[in-house]
């Protein structure tokens, strides 16, 4: 017997609010990396993004973007991360993989508009995402 195994797609849906945020606090840190919390919720796969937190301790330079973990209070309405790559490609960094955090990393791609958000799995595969209202 051969069981299909049916990939699971994972779908983001980003608030325009949030995205808007997004978009602006990148250009702020601009050029240094922004890094920040996508808060949420996820249903079998769907996930929806509707607040930003700005991680405790959290640093950055030119190449990378961070923070320590082990400060973050528990919360599971925690989904993923976006952070921005000033150097202008929204490709994960082996680094990002290595940091990945959550359900879903959202990388920014410099000059930071509305086309320039990419979302991404723990393997790097590109995942679908619309803006919501
Ligand atoms: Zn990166």
């Amino acid at each position: 017997m051969i069981f299909k195994k049916a990939k699971l797609e994972r779908h983001i849906s980003l608030k325009k609010d949030v995205r808007n945020s997004i978009l602006s606090f990148c250009k702020m840190k601009h050029p240094n990396e922004g890094i920040l919390i996508l808060k949420g919720k996820s249903k079998k796969g769907h996930i929806i993004v509707d607040g930003l937190v700005i991680p405790p301790f959290s640093y950055s330079d030119p190449t990378f973007a961070g923070f320590p973990q082990s400060f973050l209070p528990l919360d599971l309405d925690y989904v993923g991360i976006v952070h921005s790559h000033p150097s202008g490609s929204a490709n994960p960094s082996i680094t990002d993989l290595h940091n990945f955090f959550g359900l879903v990393s959202l990388i920014v791609q410099s000059p930071y508009e509305e086309a320039d958000i990419f979302a991404w799995d723990s393997n790097g595969n590109q995942l679908s995402m619309t803006v919501i209202d």
